[in-house]
């Protein structure tokens, strides 16, 4: 018998495993909730809404996928949790299959050097060579070095997430190798069609952007970069450029940079 059709925080997620409706029974430990708001500065910006869909789709993530260290390196309850939820983040607003493609996540404690060739043809990307910060490939595991992902998450205002960056490689990937342009509706796909080329080629020329210069090397590297600051530092990026912010505001259907207006004007 197939599992039933399920649904997380009262919005469709589409079929899940076994397991995952088990782990849905469960209800989500306090402690984690606890954990999430201190550790994620975003995480007190979701509304109630929001964050009860976030602990079904952090439960479901966890549960459906593989998550395991290097050899000697066991990533522990906190390291996991922290990881699911800020890959959950990104399709808070999207349909959960854009993971189907995630198999399992390697952590790695701190950086890994990379030796021998490697590929860069989309299928493989990257980052911060040689010493791998994160990695993604297409139809294979995350990469992530647990001191990076710690490290962003303390430290915010630099504006760098490896989980984000990663995922948003993964999110490019749903639609085959990563080349900057992942599953959209037809109207969408006009817009991004005309303005993430040009903006590429705006960051090319030498105009200031507030997120990293990496963002230039490639189009993939380009919607990584971008979402990240997109999540990270969203009323600069809003600021700077306002047609990129929207933009990538009605692909991830959610709105950062008024969630954490709201948060502000309510203290
Ligand atoms: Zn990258």
């Amino acid at each position: 018998m197939k599992p039933p059709e399920s649904v997380a925080g009262g919005r469709p997620v589409g079929r899940i495993s076994r397991r995952a409706s088990k782990a849905l029974r469960e209800p989500f430990s306090n402690q984690w909730r606890d954990l999430l708001s201190t550790r994620l500065d975003w995480w007190s910006n979701l509304s109630e809404a929001e964050q009860r869909h976030m602990e079904d789709l952090i439960r479901i993530f966890l549960a459906e996928k593989t998550m395991e260290g290097v050899i000697g390196y066991t990533p522990d309850e906190e390291v996991r949790l922290l990881i699911a939820a800020q890959a959950c983040l990104l399709i808070l607003g999207l349909d959960y299959r854009f993971y189907d493609d995630v198999s399992a996540i390697v952590v790695s404690p701190g950086l890994v050097v990379q030796r021998g060739s490697r590929r860069l043809d989309g299928g493989v990307v990257s980052d911060d060579h040689p010493a791998l910060a994160g990695q993604a490939m297409l139809h294979g595991p995350v990469l992530l070095v647990w001191d990076r992902v710690a490290n962003d998450a303390r430290h915010p205002e630099r504006g760098h997430n490896v989980v984000f960056h990663e995922f948003a490689h993964k999110i490019d990937m749903r639609n085959g190798a990563a080349d900057g342009v992942p599953p959209l509706s037809s109207s969408l796909a006009e817009r991004w069609g005309e303005h993430m080329p040009a903006m590429l080629a705006k960051l090319r020329a030498g105009s200031p952007m507030p997120f990293d210069a990496y963002a230039a090397t490639n189009p993939a590297e380009f919607l990584a970069v971008v979402t990240e600051a997109f999540f990270v530092l969203p009323r600069e990026l809003a600021g700077a450029e306002p047609d990129l912010y929207s933009l990538l505001r009605d692909f991830y259907q959610q709105d950062p940079y008024a969630r954490a207006r709201d948060a502000l004007s309510d203290v």
